[in-house]
């Protein structure tokens, strides 16, 4: 425990690796590009999940389940969508293995080759919008509201722990809509969810916006997204809901029948996050001594570490410390008393300030005579004594103060780093020295934006939803432009 963790400025990159590893929250597995989430990792997870999952049924979601296998000849019936994932999907050729002949060990039995290839999904439009198929007859079969929880493959080249791995976990709602008012609603209404997920749950701010055509999803006619910075400004895709036309209706030919007794397709949405928010709760908040958890979606809340010589003082703390325990459990607050003899006190210090435990009550000898407790935040370090009566109050206060003074340094870096520029010279200079989100006037064309990504590795992360009309010119060709879009480098 409390090895030295890279500092951010150093090599923010590798202080992100060795934070992930170090906290006990995911590491790398035998299988290129694909993780083990340990179990701290996966209890932030579960409770991300938690959130969002409420979120999504009470916007009137349900959950099911499709498969893991997409028969090959599906993915290739959306012209767009298989060009999209085709370079990066695991097949599934044979279903046997045998021992080789010349005793070489375990082959592959060429006699146990699949009729049809199968694909890893590394997305389900395709093989929900052949189920969507059996269930849809009328405009009263809709809508469909169906989100699943899931891991998908993309075979990915460049991996990295949570951001990008080539196996990853999500969740991805699939809906079905008689117009496509609704459906456009739908996707919309995901984002906005998205975001206040992002905000309030993550205390990280994003940016609202639409993806440029080259950035949209494979199928899809728009894709919403938000868009966050993390600390080394760079941007960071962090959710992504899509508008998808009647594109999947049309492959898998799933028609209804209106009120006017019409045949017409279903109109269509999909919209996920994935595992990468770990990714971005990690960049967003965590500084040189380890991770800075917001509490909403900390594991453990409050830690309580006693300080003492022998049983006898240990007893009476615990004694002291039960009913604070007993009361903090029933108002939902997670709380650990960490009573293990086998550590000091200074070894659990640095290992709840490295796992990002947001409050760490501690008490000693002179507590129990003063019936006091030492109370330390993670987000700022500071420390003071509190009385035994006030300390329940201290720590909701706390609760609540941490998560929105975190929010509110992530809100202010981003606004700092949301610069405007009006000339190409200047948008190089800035990307260069101060990175962020750049704000400049682009043409709408693909050739513009190619050669703005060729030039700079910049890409456009979004156009904002609240980007207000304004005449200008592009940056690149001088070409007339209405409004401002946020260009960045990215994750
Ligand atoms: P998409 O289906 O491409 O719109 O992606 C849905 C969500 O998954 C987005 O929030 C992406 O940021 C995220 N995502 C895409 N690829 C990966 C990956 N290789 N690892 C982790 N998350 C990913």
């Amino acid at each position: 425990m409390s090895k030295n963790l890279t500092k951010r400025s150093e090599d923010y990159s590798k202080w992100y690796n060795d934070l992930v590893v170090q906290a006990d929250l995911a590491e790398n597995s035998g299988v290129r590009g694909c993780m083990v989430i340990k179990p701290y990792g996966y209890a932030i997870w579960e409770k991300m999940q938690a959130a969002l999952d409420k979120m999504f049924k009470e916007t009137g979601h349900e959950n099911a389940y499709f498969p893991l296998f997409i028969p090959k000849s599906y993915l290739s019936k959306e012209a767009s969508h298989v060009e999209g994932f085709a370079k990066e999907c695991a097949v599934v050729t044979h279903y046997r293995l045998k021992n080789a002949e010349d005793g070489s060990g375990i082959i592959v039995d060429p006699d146990a080759k699949l009729e049809e290839e199968l694909i890893v999904r590394p997305t389900s439009e395709t093989i929900i919008w052949d189920t969507y198929r059996r269930w849809i007859q009328s405009y009263r079969d809709l809508p469909i509201l169906i989100n699943q929880w899931a891991n998908v493959v993309r075979w990915e080249m460049r991996t990295r722990l949570f951001l990008r791995t080539a196996e990853f976990l999500w969740q991805e709602g699939h809906t079905a809509h008689a117009t496509e008012k609704e459906a456009i609603a739908e996707a919309e209404q995901m984002m906005h969810i998205y975001a206040d997920f992002a905000e309030n749950h993550m205390a990280m701010p994003v940016v609202k916006g639409v993806k440029t055509e080259t950035e949209r999803f494979a199928g899809a006619l728009e894709t919403y997204c938000i868009e966050a910075l993390m600390q080394d400004g760079k941007a960071l895709q962090a959710g992504t809901s899509h508008f998808l036309g009647q594109n999947f209706a049309k492959a898998f030919d799933v028609k209804f029948a209106t009120k006017e007794g019409t045949q017409e397709y279903v109109w269509a949405s999909s919209w996920g996050v994935s595992t990468r928010l770990m990714g971005a709760l990690v960049m967003t908040h965590s500084d040189d001594n380890g991770l800075v958890l917001p509490p909403k979606l900390a594991p453990i809340q409050v830690v309580i570490v006693p300080i003492y010589k022998g049983e006898d003082q240990l007893d009476a703390i615990a004694e002291r410390v039960a009913p604070l325990l007993k009361e903090l459990r029933q108002k939902g607050i997670s709380v650990k008393f960490d009573d293990r003899d086998s550590y000091k006190p200074g070894f659990k210090f640095a290992e709840y300030e490295l796992k990002g435990v947001p409050i760490r009550l501690a008490i000693g000898q002179r507590d129990m005579e003063n019936n006091t407790f030492e109370v330390a935040r993670r987000d700022t370090f500071a420390k003071e004594t509190v009385n035994a009566d006030a300390v329940i109050e201290k720590i909701e206060f706390l609760l609540e103060d941490i998560q929105n003074n975190i929010y509110k340094k992530a809100l202010d870096y981003r606004t700092n780093h949301i610069t405007e520029v009006n000339s190409y010279d200047e948008f190089k200079k800035v990307l260069e020295n101060k990175g962020g989100f750049i704000s400049a006037h682009w043409d709408g064309s693909k050739e513009t934006e190619e050669q703005i990504k060729n030039d700079t590795k910049a890409t456009i992360r979004c156009i904002p939803l609240d980007a207000k009309q304004e005449e200008g010119v592009c940056i690149v060709t001088g070409k007339p432009s209405s409004k401002r879009v946020l260009f960045a480098k990215a994750y």
